[in-house]
């Protein structure tokens, strides 16, 4: 069904400009013109005096941490980055089965989309059900009505078996959501879904198993996604290994040939970071979960240019607050304008956009014609005057998630008036806080 998003102000976000004229969705899910007569059945989302973004992207994110708000800490406190995911993440996935998996992909995509996130790209875990795990996931996130890309979060920390189990269901994954070969990306709407292979963090895998997420990610043209010099002790650990730092262990295993996505880089020396933006690798940027995790500040990030992009790594869907987060830690550590800042916003855009085979110019983000048309109406209430050359300081100290009305993704409107379409949303809460209670009582059963 076709949606036609009437009035309002529209801005592309890359690179920020003013859209002229009525935003309309056709039946395909493409941004094209709105016809003089719309058809019966075509949708109206009435944007008078709002303003009408894309959608955004988080480009790191954990769904599977979306029932984790609340839940009782450990007995002791962490004393390091690897006690935090030792006591606590890494007993959550264990703790997660098919339906709480499932049921995370649901809540925390419709809490995103809430939030006007559209797109997710999704770093998944769960030990205890592997096999089949991203089709749950998936299951949650189509019903919830957003894009993503997928991939599991291969690691040895359950022995190599279990390292192969997580490699095969992200090629799983990957082949049963292969781009056609002969794909026209310039008119198709892109699929639902992307593949990613994916690695928790080189020090969890050997230099083979490195390789071998390297392999595949050739063998499916995609990237490889996984964590990397999130704290100091990724770069000890490549030490160890004999390497001189983890950019050298990821150059020899091949990961850095297939425009890898690294997660954080908060520990990455000046010689690391010049490699890896000479080969154009993606960094994703996560300041609340740093801050959260004491790891440390990314002082780099203007060296990435266009390949920095922002995540949330499952603190929430908020990439509104994630922004701001970003905003102030940036300006508490240089001055820095907000167009860095919206530029990362931008670099989520551009790297889902990759994932999903589009060309630049209809991607994610530009609001052009031929474009997804992932469209966020902002009922925004800022009371000086907005223009393409200073949205990304009203992103900075305006623009959030409470200014989200509608949201529309995949051709369909997600949410409307605040309300996610098509749930009950007082039964949703029943049912996230039922599957809550079952895997922190899970959980605590790991002992
Ligand atoms: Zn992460």
């Amino acid at each position: 069904m076709a949606v036609w998003i009437r009035g309002g102000r529209a801005f592309a976000g890359d690179p920020p400009r003013a859209v002229v004229g009525d935003l309309w969705v056709g039946d395909d899910g493409l941004l094209g013109v709105p016809p003089t007569e719309p058809p019966a059945g075509t949708e109206l989302l009435d944007a008078e005096g709002c303003l009408v973004l894309p959608g955004l992207v988080i480009a790191h994110h954990h769904l599977y941490s979306a029932l984790a708000r609340g839940m009782p800490g450990p007995a002791a406190p962490p004393r390091s980055f690897v006690e935090i995911l030792e006591k606590v993440w890494w007993r959550l996935d264990r703790a997660l089965d098919r339906e709480l998996v499932e049921l995370s992909g649901r809540v925390g995509a419709l809490e995103a989309l809430s939030c006007g996130v559209t797109g997710i790209v999704d770093h998944h875990a769960s030990p205890s059900f592997v096999d089949g795990s991203l089709d749950a996931l998936a299951v949650g996130i189509e019903a919830a009505g957003a894009r993503a890309v997928l991939c599991y979060e291969a690691t040895n920390r359950h022995g190599h078996e279990a390292f192969l189990a997580g490699l095969a269901e992200s090629e799983r994954f990957a082949r049963a959501h292969a781009r056609p070969v002969a794909d026209d990306s310039a008119r198709r709407a892109p699929a639902r879904f992307a593949a990613m292979v994916g690695g928790h963090a080189p020090f969890t895998l050997d230099d083979a198993e490195l390789a071998a997420l390297a392999a595949a990610g050739r063998t499916h043209g995609v990237a490889v996604h996984l964590h990397a010099a999130e704290a100091a002790h990724d770069q000890k650990d490549a030490e160890a290994r004999g390497a001189r730092n983890v950019t050298e262990r990821l150059r020899r295993a091949g990961v850095l040939e297939g425009r890898a996505v690294l997660a954080h880089g908060v520990h990455l020396g000046p010689q690391e970071v010049s490699a890896l933006a000479a080969l154009g690798v993606w960094v994703t940027h996560q300041p609340r979960s740093n801050m959260n995790n004491r790891v440390g500040y990314i002082a780099a990030t203007d060296a990435y240019g266009a390949r920095l992009a922002l995540g949330t790594d499952g603190i929430n869907g908020d990439l509104w607050d994630e922004a701001h987060a970003a905003f102030f830690r940036l300006r508490e550590a240089r001055d820095a304008g907000a167009e860095r800042v919206w530029s990362w916003l931008a670099g989520s855009w551009r790297l889902a956009s990759e994932a999903f085979g589009l060309e630049p110019a209809r991607g994610f983000g530009t609001l052009a014609h031929g474009a997804p048309g992932d469209v966020v109406v902002l009922d925004y209430d800022g009371a000086t005057e907005v223009h393409a050359g200073n949205l990304p300081w009203h992103l900075a100290f305006g623009m959030s998630a409470r200014h989200v009305r509608d949201v529309v993704a995949c051709g369909r409107v997600a949410v409307r008036e605040r309300r996610p379409v098509g749930h009950d949303v007082a039964a949703l809460r029943r049912e996230g806080a039922e599957g809550a209670r079952r895997l922190w009582s899970r959980m605590a059963a790991l002992g």
